[in-house]
């Protein structure tokens, strides 16, 4: 089954790259994303959102899952992306995937650590390990989350909160948002840093797509071990898909199986670059060298 993403975290900070965590929402993409791990020999966390989860079902992805990861030679982990639905927790986390994202960014800070101090505890029973969010990223992904900041708080009382509950990984707000950037954002890579300072536990940027290859790596020198990409694996997914169906019309020429073929290399290729970017092309034997 689906490895530990707190294993491939720490080995990604220790050896100074980051883990590409990609969304995927088919067998398509799936697919594409543990093939551009492959060819690059890249270690690679697979993630999906409660959205996909509640349309496609927890029993549906964890076979696929099963099926995808059955022969690969590089180490690739499964988890459930921003979740503030306790009961699709307690279904993903029954279910044995590596990891979940317990979203509890809309709660005061009291029910958040509250809350999250259970999950913890039920995750772990399960051996499963958990991204804790309590501060809110901005921007909308799959219905969830805001274009506001709610909730802020000092690095300190994030690293203390998250001694307190136990959890794994820690996604702080770094100045990213969720979604196609509408203006170049302000970039928080020493916020990182400081909070690197204080906690061994891996640390998450969400909202990366869009960023330059240089923030990339200014974020993994301060301490991220994590980057999502959600949006630009929509966007190749998409723009592929476009492009084949005019050929299709210009040519006359109507066949799924071509068109799945062309999204799936466009998802391969831009995960390809983006594995490049993060420094985790070539490291998959060490991250399967890490010790639990
Ligand atoms: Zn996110």
């Amino acid at each position: 089954m689906a490895v530990s993403t707190r294993r491939l975290t720490t080995g990604a900070r220790k050896h100074g790259y980051a883990v590409p965590a990609v969304n995927v929402f088919d067998e398509i993409s799936m697919r594409a994303v543990i093939a551009a791990a492959e060819e690059k020999d890249s270690p690679l966390i697979v993630q999906v959102s409660t959205k996909t989860v509640r349309t496609s079902g927890t029993a549906f992805i964890t076979s696929l899952f099963q099926a995808l990861t059955r022969h690969t030679s590089v180490p690739v982990a499964l988890h459930l992306d921003h979740c503030p639905d306790r009961s699709v927790l307690s279904d993903v986390i029954a279910a044995g995937w590596s990891s979940v994202l317990f979203d509890a960014s809309d709660r005061d800070l009291a029910d958040a650590e509250r809350e999250t101090t259970e999950v913890v505890k039920e995750a772990h029973a399960a051996g499963v390990d958990v991204e804790s969010e309590i501060e809110n990223i901005l921007g909308v992904e799959d219905g969830v989350g805001s274009d506001e900041a709610h909730h802020a708080y000092s690095v300190d009382q994030l690293a203390a909160i998250a001694e307190r509950t136990g959890a794994d990984l820690l996604a702080p707000q770094l100045g990213t948002s969720h979604g196609l950037f509408t203006s170049k954002p302000t970039l928080l890579p020493e916020r990182a840093r400081e909070l690197a300072h204080l906690t061994d536990k891996g640390i998450v940027l969400h909202g990366g797509t869009g960023l330059e290859p240089a923030d990339f790596r200014a974020f993994i020198n301060n301490g991220v071990s994590k980057i999502n990409i959600s949006t630009a694996v929509k966007h190749a997914y998409m723009q592929a898909s476009a492009e084949h169906l005019d050929w299709a019309r210009a040519n006359n020429h109507w066949d799924p199986p071509k068109l799945m073929t062309a999204i799936g290399d466009a998802v391969t290729s831009v995960i390809g670059d983006h594995i490049e970017w993060f420094g985790s092309d070539g490291m998959a034997a060490k991250a399967k060298a890490v010790k639990p």
